[in-house]
C-alpha cells in the first residue's frame, strides 16, 4: 500500500521500475493541479525516463472559471448591500481586464474570504438587511459542500442568501481534450480526489472510447510514481483500462452519499472553461427547487462583457497551458511580464495552477 509520506528507498525502487518498464516514448497528462505541484516539488519530472513526457492537465478551478463569470462577481461586489463571499484563491484572479476582486475590495467592495461554504449562512444571518452571495467555484470534490449549503438556506427559507455558481465537472472536459485530433495525450493519471467523490464509472468509458489507460492517481511523491508506473505498464502493454493507483483513498464507486447530494441540488449543463471554450455538460446548474437560490434570479448580474464572451482582453496563453499544448517556460511573458507578484493569467495566481507551480520550482533553473 502506497501513502502520501516520503519512503525514499520505495520511491527509488518505483523510479527504477519506471526506468525498467518504459521502452519507448509515452506522453502523461496528469489531471489535478496539485499534482502538478507535487511532480515538481518532488523533482520527479526531472527523474523519469527522458522518453515520459508529462503535461499538466486543466484540474486548476481557478484557472478554468470563466472571465465573464469573474466579472459578474466583482460586478456584484462593487453594488451597495451586497456581501461576496469567495475563497481567498479567487481574488487575485483578472476578469477579462485587469480588476480583480482584491482590487474591488480596495474600492469599497463587501468581499468576504470564506472557508467553507457552510461559512456564508452565518454571514447571511448576521447581515439580515444585505444580499449575500457564495461565488461557487471548484470540481466535483467541493460541489457537495456547495449543495450542503443550497440545502440549507432553503430549509431555514434564508431569502438574503444567493449562489453565483461555477462548478465544473472534471470527465466532459478531458472527453473534449481527447476528442481533439490534435491531442497527444497517451495515459491519464485521474485526480484521485475527484474520482474519491465520483467513482471511476465516467473514467471507463474514457478509456474505452479512446484507448487509453487512466490510473487513478494520488497526491504523494509515492503514488504518483506508483500512478506512473502503472500508466507506462499499461502503455507498454498496449492496454487501456481504468485502474486505482490510489486504493488508500479511492474506490470503483466513489461516495454515494455525495454524489446523491450533488444530483439532488444540481444538474449538468454546458458551461464555459476559461481558456477552453464551451464544453458540454461540462458545469453544474442548480435545478428546481434550489434554482430560486441562484444569483441570476435577483436582476443583479450585469451580462457578460464582449471581451469575456469572445475571449479578447486575455494577453496569456493559460488555454494552451490548460490543454497542455504548452508548457509555461515556453510562455513569452513567463517571468518576465508574468510572476507570481504580477500576474497576467489564472495559471500563475492560482496555488494549483501550472505557470505558478514552475515559477516556484523551477525558475531558479531556467
Ligand atoms: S506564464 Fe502567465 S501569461 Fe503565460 S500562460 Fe502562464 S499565466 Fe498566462
Amino acid at each position: 500500500m502506497t501513502t502520501g509520506q516520503a519512503h525514499p528507498n520505495h520511491q527509488q525502487q518505483l523510479l527504477e521500475a519506471i526506468h525498467r518498464q518504459c521502452t519507448r516514448p509515452w506522453t502523461l497528462m496528469e489531471v489535478c493541479g496539485g499534482q502538478t505541484h507535487a511532480l515538481l516539488r518532488h523533482g520527479i519530472d526531472q527523474r523519469l525516463p527522458e522518453a515520459i513526457r508529462l503535461i499538466h492537465g486543466p484540474g486548476c478551478p481557478v484557472c478554468v472559471t470563466p472571465a465573464e463569470r469573474l466579472d459578474q462577481a466583482m460586478a456584484l461586489a462593487a453594488q451597495p448591500g451586497i456581501i461576496l463571499c469567495s475563497f481567498g484563491d479567487m481574488l487575485r484572479v483578472p476578469g477579462s481586464g485587469q480588476r480583480t476582486l482584491l482590487s474591488v475590495r480596495a474600492s469599497g467592495g463587501d468581499v468576504r474570504v470564506i472557508y467553507a461554504p457552510l461559512d456564508v449562512i452565518a454571514i447571511a444571518r448576521r447581515h439580515p438587511e444585505q444580499l449575500v452571495v457564495f461565488f461557487a467555484v471548484g470540481f466535483e470534490t467541493t460541489a457537495p459542500a456547495t449543495a450542503v449549503l443550497a440545502q440549507q438556506a432553503l430549509a431555514s427559507g434564508l431569502a438574503n442568501l444567493a449562489l453565483l455558481v461555477c462548478h465544473v465537472r472534471v470527465p466532459p472536459v478531458l472527453a473534449s481534450m481527447l476528442e481533439d485530433p490534435s491531442c497527444q495525450v497517451q495515459a491519464i493519471l485521474a485526480a484521485g480526489h475527484v474520482c474519491t467523490v465520483t467513482g471511476q464509472r465516467d473514467y471507463e468509458a474514457l478509456a474505452a472510447r479512446h484507448r487509453l489507460p487512466i490510473v487513478v492517481t494520488g497526491f504523494g511523491a509515492e503514488e504518483l510514481l506508483q500512478g506512473i508506473l502503472q500508466a507506462v505498464r499499461q502503455l507498454e502493454r498496449g492496454q487501456h483500462r481504468v485502474e486505482n493507483g490510489y486504493p488508500r483513498v479511492a474506490n470503483d464507486n466513489g461516495n454515494p452519499a455525495a454524489q446523491l447530494l450533488v444530483n439532488q441540488v444540481f444538474q449538468p449543463v454546458d458551461t464555459p472553461w476559461r481558456g477552453l471554450g464551451m464544453i458540454p455538460a461540462g458545469g453544474l446548474a442548480l435545478r428546481w427547487p434550489y434554482d430560486r437560490l441562484a444569483a441570476e434570479r435577483h436582476g443583479l448580474l450585469a451580462p457578460p462583457s464582449r471581451e469575456a464572451a469572445h475571449g479578447m482582453g486575455e494577453r496569456c496563453l493559460s488555454g494552451e497551458v490548460l490543454r497542455g499544448r504548452l508548457l509555461p517556460p515556453a510562455c513569452p511573458s513567463f517571468l518576465s511580464h508574468c510572476t507570481p507578484e504580477h500576474p497576467l493569467g489564472a495559471p500563475m495566481v492560482s496555488s494549483e495552477g501550472a505557470c505558478a507551480a514552475y515559477a516556484r520550482y523551477h525558475g531558479s533553473r531556467l
